[in-house]
């Protein structure tokens, strides 16, 4: 099968190429496991985490893509959910215990054997992968390949940061940062939460006018005052900026979540702002999201196909992932970019 592979880490302006096109033998599905004919895979940005090292891979050379799509080829002789044809998708999660405190508590996300598709196990960037059957999700009909693919992250994680709020219908919800995640969590509120009136912060102005476009009854800069006090915020920016201003914005007993694998360093000193009675007293609340559950991958695909979210996408070749990662570390963003493959 063709697969593109990573074999070193590296920052991208040092190599723009760093996926190889091999040719590998199909692996073999496991008992439980099944063998997955790849027909897409989204382009994330944390595959430029694991290239350049911030999320390294635990081994080298590995598959990067963890928004798979593809149908079942082949059923391992245990599992028996899933047969032949049948579409499925998996995302980030690839694999967890099962029966740590964490697991059973449904908080599998944070398993101490958690395993990411394409960082910890061979993900989507090829013709055909493995996986247990029990971490595939079914595809709802209504979306393409394509369309799928970018579904089974940003908006999986956007929802849990959503869900991790704690949001009661009514109350206020603030976004800080809106690119692909932000407008997917707005969407996705207004369809739950009718009566949450929302509010956006973004730096750039066609962000902030777009933002209106979709519902949001205020946008304005990153550092602005919002009118009256939000009781939830959530954070998809890379910087700390975003994070101080939003403790200034946030109500009293409010909740920002802060849905980012990785800050970046630049900002950093912006944190030395950070005042205990403006930004943190008043029991404000801060919390992380650490990857997804099943439930969560599980969930946003229904809602998606009920709301219905169908995503812009920008088709690329498996073998033109190379350009499809330098365009999105360049902020070329045509609708999510995906491969598409078979
Ligand atoms: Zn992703
Ligand atoms: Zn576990």
């Amino acid at each position: 099968m063709k697969a593109m592979v990573l074999n070193k880490i590296d920052r991208l302006e040092n190599n723009k190429k760093p996926l190889n096109l091999v040719d590998l033998p199909e692996p073999a599905p496991g008992d439980k496991e099944i063998l997955i004919k790849i027909l897409a895979c989204g382009v994330c940005h944390t595959e430029l985490d694991e290239i350049e090292g911030r999320t390294p891979p635990h081994k080298l050379p590995i598959i990067l893509g963890h928004q798979v799509v593809g149908t079942v080829e082949k059923a391992g002789r245990d599992s028996a959910r899933l047969k032949p044809g049948d579409r499925v998708g998996i995302g980030w999660i690839f694999s967890s215990c099962g029966e740590c405190r964490f697991c059973l508590e449904g908080n599998e996300n944070l398993c101490d054997q958690f395993k990411a598709t394409g960082r910890d196990a061979n993900g989507g960037y090829a013709e055909y992968m493995t996986v247990s059957e029990d971490y595939a999700i079914k595809i709802p009909d209504i979306f393409s390949d394509t369309q799928a693919a970018p579904l089974l992250c940003a908006g999986a994680v956007g929802y849990r940061a959503l869900r991790l709020t704690g949001i009661e219908d009514g109350k206020k919800l603030g976004l800080t940062g809106f690119g692909a995640s932000g407008h997917i969590v707005l969407k996705v509120a207004r369809h739950m939460y009718p009566n949450t009136e929302i509010f956006v912060f973004a730096r750039n102005q066609k962000e902030r006018l777009f933002a209106r476009e979709l519902g949001a009854v205020w946008s304005g800069d990153t550092e602005e005052n919002s009118p009256g006090r939000l009781d939830y915020i959530i954070d998809t920016t890379p910087a700390w900026k975003p994070i101080v201003e939003a403790l200034k914005n946030l109500e009293k007993g409010g909740r920002l979540v802060i849905n980012a694998i990785r800050k970046q360093d630049f900002d950093k000193d912006y944190l030395l702002k950070l005042d205990y009675p403006v930004h943190l007293w008043q029991e404000k609340e801060i919390k992380s999201v650490a990857n997804v559950t099943r439930r969560d991958v599980g969930e946003f695909l229904e809602l998606s196909a009920e709301i219905p979210l169908i995503p812009e996408v920008q088709e690329f070749r498996l073998e033109e992932a190379n350009d499809a990662l330098v365009e999105l570390k360049d902020g070329k963003i045509r609708g999510a970019k995906v491969l598409k493959i078979n």
